[in-house]
């Protein structure tokens, strides 16, 4: 009886990399989606070819399966394999509930923007795990995940943890303008607590900057986690059993009794449990029905529209370019928030004139080539919030087996959004951009991702907690590893820092 660990996301392949270099026996579960077979040729042969020779019918084949999603929904590579609809996992979604649970090889990490950033460490100051436990399992992850980044003045509020030292991907146009005027106003947008340099993101610094980065990378530079998986798999202590979806658990003396949807059992001596945040919630609560409810953080975020001032150079839409994440900016102003407020900074990408079309299309005539011209000069803030900012959602078990949830609005939400919007609006006035505050958009609950903290880690053992190396209070052998046990969701991004502590938790755990 070795180790099982249930998901191959980025927590699951971090706490089996970590668990691997110990020695131990290591056997994975996960949902065992992939991308469809003919999906995925469709990628090789539009991959087979230079993206320089891509003609417009080639590029609009590739990006129109993602124009049609469902509302709610992710796609990427014209596939749904990766993101469940609501409805598989939660019984009678509301409306406004935007997380959503992935069965895949990988998780969600097939779908993500690849932004990352470790959390400030006065940002996890009431977490029972130290900065200083968390940084050598950082450094740790930065050196399988492929970060293109390099040193600026995030470094002067966020450590570095190996993400400064690498190559960056050439910015687009847009964002090297902006980038430079930042740079010439560095002194003054820190005096106001406005720190800025380049994205950093989990890629390969290959990158074709071919701009499907929205559409799935046809190339497969952005990293996932099925990337780390195929190292694993070629592990001698390691084996892998896609598609065994477990229900629930139970644990005694001895070991961990799985019991999964086929109707088969398995029983590991310990069981590392990262199915990402909903499905854990799901699992716990059918392992031990005494929770009730448990309560998800969430970091809420706002998208702020801007206009830049200054001329292109050249069409954003031209040549070669990325729509990743272009801009990190960091907000340190207490009056606004003890923590950081963070924002990612988007340049030109193909949804702005169709977003713009759609809202504004109809109703001035004759609009079209106006708001072409217009979405070229659009650069887009997504601004993120600390959870204690945020809404929570209740999350219970519905006597179908699914999740049900309910929302729990925090007050402070508005005007902590409305403050920091204000502040960014007021900022970015120095460096030529005008931002639209009128237009600005706040997320759906749980629509950033960044969520968790249904079994915070505490130092006091009770009810509703987990410990430091993630057990919920009671249980020995179970180790939750996923956000989950995040006592809080700070602003920045979530899932560097899910692969370190899960990290941590397998290289710890008895
Ligand atoms: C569109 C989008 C953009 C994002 N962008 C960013 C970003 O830029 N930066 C960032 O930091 N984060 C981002 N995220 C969030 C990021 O994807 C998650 O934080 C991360 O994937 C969480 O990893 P995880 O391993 O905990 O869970 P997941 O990635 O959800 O993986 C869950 C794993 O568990 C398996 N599983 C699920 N249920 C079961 C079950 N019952 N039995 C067995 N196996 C099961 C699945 O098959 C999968 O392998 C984004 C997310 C989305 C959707």
């Amino acid at each position: 009886m070795g180790d099982i660990v249930i998901g191959s996301g980025p927590a699951g392949v971090s706490a089996a990399k970590a668990l691997l270099a110990r020695g131990r026996l290591v056997t994975m579960l996960d949902g065992g989606k992939v991308l469809e077979p003919q999906a995925g040729a469709k990628r090789d042969t539009f991959a087979a070819l230079d993206p320089a020779s891509w003609n417009e019918t080639q590029r609009l084949a590739w990006m129109q399966p993602q124009y049609e999603t469902p509302l709610g929904q992710v796609r990427r590579f014209g596939s749904d394999f990766a993101m469940e609809p609501a409805n598989a996992t939660i019984s009678d979604a509301p409306d406004w509930f935007a997380l959503r649970a992935s069965y895949a090889v990988g998780g969600l990490s097939n779908l993500w923007g690849s932004a990352v950033l470790p959390y400030r460490d006065q940002d996890i100051s009431d977490w029972p795990v130290s900065p200083d436990e968390l940084a050598p399992h950082y450094r740790a992850v930065a050196e399988y995940l492929p970060i293109a980044g390099g040193s600026d003045d995030l470094d002067r509020v966020l450590p570095a943890y190996g993400l400064n030292g690498q190559d960056r991907i050439q910015p687009s146009h847009q964002a090297t303008e902006l980038l430079a005027r930042l740079a010439t106003k560095r002194d003054a947008l820190a005096g106001i607590g406005i720190f800025s340099g380049g994205a950093r993101q989990a890629v390969s610094t290959s990158c074709h900057r071919c701009g499907m980065c929205l559409h799935g990378c046809p190339f497969g530079l952005i990293w996932s986690a099925q990337d780390t998986l195929k190292y694993l798999r070629a592990h001698p202590n390691f084996s892998y059993q896609p598609g065994a979806v477990v229900l629930r658990f139970a644990e005694d003396s001895k070991g961990v009794t799985l019991h999964l949807a086929d109707g088969s059992v398995l029983v590991g001596n310990r069981v590392f449990l990262g199915t990402g945040v909903l499905e854990t919630a799901r699992i716990l609560l059918s392992s031990a029905p005494e929770h009730r409810e448990l309560m998800l953080k969430d970091s809420q975020h706002a998208f702020l529209p801007m206009l830049q001032r200054w001329k292109n150079q050249s069409q954003p839409d031209q040549g070669a370019y990325h729509t990743l994440p272009q801009i990190f900016m960091e907000m340190d102003v207490p009056t606004i928030s003890p923590n950081l407020v963070h924002s990612q900074i988007y340049t030109w990408n193909d949804y702005f004139a169709r977003d713009l079309h759609a809202s504004y299309g109809r109703k001035i005539p004759f609009a079209k080539p106006f708001l072409t011209a217009l979405s070229r000069r659009l650069i887009v803030a997504q601004i993120f919030l600390h959870s204690d900012h945020s809404h929570k959602i209740g999350l219970s078990l519905s006597p179908d087996g699914r999740l049900a949830s309910r929302l729990e609005e925090n007050n402070a939400t508005q005007h902590t959004l409305k403050a920091a919007t204000k502040h960014m609006a007021r900022a970015m006035r120095n460096v030529g951009l005008v931002a639209l505050t009128f237009a600005s958009r706040p997320g759906s609950p749980g629509s950033s991702f960044h969520a968790g903290s249904t079994l915070p880690m505490s130092n006091r053992q009770e009810a509703g907690t987990s410990d430091v190396l993630g057990r919920p209070a009671g249980l020995e052998r179970v180790h939750v590893i996923d956000a989950s046990v995040f006592p809080s969701i700070p602003a920045t991004t979530i899932t560097f820092s899910v692969m370190a502590n899960a990290h941590r938790i397998g290289a710890l755990a008895p």
